[in-house]
């Protein structure tokens, strides 16, 4: 579904991506964890062309993004990243617009449904995130954790193969994580292909596939939740488990 060969990234004189390589399945949930600085937004937001790599390779199923460095067209670009959906720390709602207003633009422009259609699915997509009560707010008058679970039903609607997800809690007091673990605790049981940047080594173990590690800018070790948790292989792997444990 995702394949990323040798990928790398400088930003001016700072090499933030090293050669990274990665394969995800359709219907995976994979867990990308690491310390800060490591380049675990940096290659999310490559994926979905919100960064441009210099080297390398990502393919999202069978069309290739960037191939050995070289960028598709922008036509093309612009249909392989619409099958992307990308969910951030800081939400990125769109503060003049209602909830259903955020949730219906980018369908009713970008997809043309017609405005009944995009009513449907949104009622249905906040229904799903326990927010049907919700659409007619304006984000601001929304905890930190409804905000999230609008944003979540707002990447929804495009319908998107695959979701990115950069610590979507992490800019949540801690008793509002939960309610946005649950949604994505869901998505994970209807078996989406997520890749979840994350802090939460609880959502991590619990509900991801697969958990990678990485460091300066490298995939240093990736397994199962039990083996990367349980047995780490490389030495800082579990100098970095042993401080967030
Ligand atoms: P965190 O856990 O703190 O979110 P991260 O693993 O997501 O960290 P990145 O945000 O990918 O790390 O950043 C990797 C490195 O690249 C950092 O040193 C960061 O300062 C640098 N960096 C990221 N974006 C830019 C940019 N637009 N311009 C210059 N440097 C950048
Ligand atoms: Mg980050």
């Amino acid at each position: 579904m995702i394949d990323v060969r040798d990928v790398r990234k400088s930003f001016g004189s700072l090499e933030v991506l090293k050669k990274v390589s990665l394969q995800i399945a359709p219907n995976e949930v994979v867990a990308v964890i690491g310390p800060s600085g490591s380049g675990k937004s940096t290659m999310l937001r490559s994926l979905a062309h919100l960064e441009q790599v210099d080297a390398g390779s990502i393919r999202i199923g069978n069309d290739y993004l960037v191939q050995d460095g070289k960028y598709a067209s922008s036509a093309k670009i612009k249909e392989i990243t619409a099958r992307m959906g990308m969910v951030f720390q800081h939400f990125n709602l769109f503060p003049h617009l209602t909830v259903r207003g955020n949730l219906e633009l980018a369908p009713k422009l970008v997809k043309r449904l017609p405005a009944a259609e995009a009513r449907d699915r949104a009622s249905a997509l906040l229904e799903k995130v326990g927010l049907l009560e919700k659409g007619d707010a304006y984000p601001a008058n929304l905890s930190g954790g409804q905000k999230q679970r609008v944003a979540i039903a707002r990447a929804l609607m495009m319908n998107p193969e695959i979701l990115l997800f950069d610590e979507p809690t992490s800019a949540l007091d801690p008793e509002l994580t939960g309610e946005v673990l649950q949604v994505m605790r869901q998505l994970a049981e209807e078996r989406m292909t997520m890749v979840v940047v994350t802090h939460e080594m609880g959502f991590a173990r619990e509900v991801a596939d697969r958990v990678i590690f990485m460091a300066d800018g490298e995939f240093i070790e990736s397994g199962t939740p039990e083996q990367l948790f349980g047995n780490p292989r490389q030495e800082r792997t579990k100098t970095f488990l042993n401080r967030v444990l």
